[in-house]
């Protein structure tokens, strides 16, 4: 099945930038057979040339498709007459230069029809649009099952009508024009998907992609004033469609809206590394185990494991080793894979009934047949240093001092130590495990950090991206490779990146190597931070650990000890 990519009206150079930034990606991860491109502003805003077109096609762009300013380079008509990777709307007078349809080979071989048209409302005068539609259809009929409309109109009363005109008859008929994408893509009942408009391709702190201040006084005065394509927050917008070559049907449309954000220049998103935080975070819980060892007492960590999952000992030895500079004592129980829940459990109990031991950790995963949540609960709560343990999760639910599960409270600390602004922004968090996603967000929103936050989960769909898309702090911990991409991203949004994978890697030595759930090389030109993997949230989860069991003694040995049991 075809992949077709409709990218929006492009205006003027800053548009013609952004395709050719995003589109050689695009055509990878989408998987793109043909790409059709509005370019009827791409040339200073107005019109298209010969040298605008050139630069389209060279970026990706196989077809593009016209408007009523198609025109307005006077120097370019003869080669817009002879170009036949154009299509000129078909319903102007006969005598205009170009084509008004023609049909091209997408990548998989599928004949796709691309037709142009003018709307006649508001618009200049136009032939009808709706029986210039059936005529080209007509036309098509035996060369393509696949075709798609580019209805360049002035209202969504005339592009919804088209819809419903062409429907079970052209794949899609995608509007074109206003320059503000709309929401409403849906496929109609007879296969046809429509969108009223695809939007625009440019600079979006502008009046439809044109500098807002001369606009804004045109508004005010009424006076004539020269516009030029505006720059800064620069947008693709597009539409992906599916389309099932045997009916010409559309099987899936998806509107995109891609932020780029030039590379160098210091533009680039700030890495927020976890290194120095971390190291402040164990120096403050080395100065405090210090306090405790002139007043005779030596802070224990137990480590349980239950089988030898490779990466759980990696984790294990990190956490050995900060415990040793720590000045805090960690000690190993390790019990063979098999070893059932319960006398899990009573090495847990016995751990938590020992005077001597302040922390008890058990790592997961545990080999089966243990399972982790019973285990989880035998830890006492002043033990639980981190924090898995309901009424841990609960007191942190309720506002209520505790124990933080280590990852979030790593990560609250290194937005902190990088002064990332937070009380009353937006967050996204991407996952609701009860280890990293559901305490980040109460933690997000409790009093003093306060932030209004949005809990995202497989089951949120593809209005996630849109969601994420509003946040000014995103965190991701769905554990998907690299599966948050830069049209996810906010420009200037803070995002910590919590996944952990390790990934085939030809190029590299090992043939792997780390990554998270960020794919980070497209992310870090649109967001404003990022945190790297490995070195970001990794290091502050060891840390927070460390100042866990700090934490645990107190609650041990000071006041608040009878809250906690
Ligand atoms: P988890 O228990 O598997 O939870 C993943 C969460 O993501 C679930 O809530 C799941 O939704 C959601 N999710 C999965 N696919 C999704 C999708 N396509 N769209 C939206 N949501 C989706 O994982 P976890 O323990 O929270 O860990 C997450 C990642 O962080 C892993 O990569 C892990 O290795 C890493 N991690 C790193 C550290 C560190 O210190 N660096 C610490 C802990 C974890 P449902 O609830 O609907 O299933």
């Amino acid at each position: 099945m075809p992949n077709i990519l409709f990218i929006a009206d492009v205006v003027g150079s800053p548009g013609r930038d952004v395709v050719r930034a995003l589109l050689p990606d695009l055509r990878k991860r989408l998987d793109l057979h043909l790409v059709i491109c509005n370019g009827e502003n791409s040339a200073g805003g107005f019109g298209l040339t010969q040298d605008s077109a050139r630069s389209l096609f060279a970026a990706g762009v196989d077809v593009l498709t016209g408007g009523n300013h198609l025109w307005d380079r006077k120097e370019a008509l003869d080669y817009l007459g002879g170009e036949m990777r154009l299509v000129r709307p078909a319903n102007l007078p006969p005598g205009t230069p170009g084509q008004g349809w023609a049909v091209y080979r997408a990548l998989d071989g599928t004949p796709i029809g691309v037709v142009n048209l003018l709307g006649r409302v508001f618009m200049k005068e136009a032939e009808c649009p709706f029986r210039t539609a059936n005529a080209a259809l007509a036309a098509l009929k035996d060369k393509c099952q696949a075709v798609l409309v580019d209805f360049h109109a002035e209202t969504t009363a005339e592009k919804v009508a088209m819809g419903w005109h062409l429907d079970g008859r052209a794949s899609a008929v995608i509007g074109t024009h206003t320059h503000v994408q709309t929401a409403d893509e849906r496929i109609l009942p007879n296969g046809t998907a429509c969108l009223s408009d695809a939007g625009m391709t440019g600079g979006f702190e502008s009046v439809i992609g044109m500098d807002r201040e001369p606009a804004l006084r045109r508004f005010l005065t009424l006076m004539p004033e020269r516009f030029s394509p505006a720059t800064g927050d620069l947008r693709l917008n597009a539409v992906l469609l599916r389309v099932d070559p045997a009916t010409g049907h559309t099987t899936h449309i998806e509107r995109l809206q891609i932020p780029y954000r030039e590379a160098g220049n210091g533009v680039e998103a700030r890495r927020l590394t976890g290194e120095e935080p971390a190291a402040a975070l164990r120096n403050e819980a080395r100065l405090r185990v210090s306090d405790f060892l002139a007043g005779g007492i030596q802070p224990v960590l137990a480590l349980v494991s239950v089988g030898e999952d490779p990466a759980s000992q990696i984790y294990l030895r990190k956490k050995g080793e900060a415990c040793a500079e720590t000045g805090i004592e960690a000690r190993r129980i390790t019990l063979t894979a098999g070893t059932d829940t319960r006398s899990v459990i009573e090495r847990v109990v016995a751990l938590g009934a020992d005077p001597r031991v302040h922390g008890v950790l058990v790592q997961l995963p545990l080999a089966p047949p243990a399972e982790a949540q019973a285990v989880l609960g035998a830890i006492p709560p002043d033990k639980d240093v981190d924090g898995f343990h309901p009424m841990n999760a609960g007191r942190l639910a309720a506002g209520l001092p505790g124990l933080v599960a280590a990852t979030p409270r790593g990560i609250l600390e290194l937005l902190r130590f990088y002064q990332i602004p937070l009380a009353g922004r937006h967050a996204v968090v991407l996952g609701r495990s009860n280890i990293v996603g559901r305490p980040m967000a109460n933690l997000l929103s409790m009093k003093g950090v306060d932030m209004t936050v949005t809990v995202g989960h497989s089951a949120s769909g593809p209005a996630l991206r849109d969601l994420a898309r509003g946040a000014d702090l995103l965190v991701a911990a769905m554990g998907r490779p690299e599966a948050v991409t830069a049209d996810w991203i906010k420009p200037g949004a803070t995002v910590v990146d919590v996944g952990m994978h390790r990934v085939p890697s030809p190029a590299s030595k090992s043939g792997t190597r780390l990554t998270g759930d960020i794919a980070a090389s497209s992310v870090r030109t649109v967001a404003g931070a990022l945190t790297p993997v490995p070195g970001g949230v990794g290091p502050m989860t060891v840390a927070a650990l460390m100042a866990n069991v700090v934490r645990a003694v107190e609650l041990q040995t000071g006041p608040e000890r009878v809250a906690m049991r």
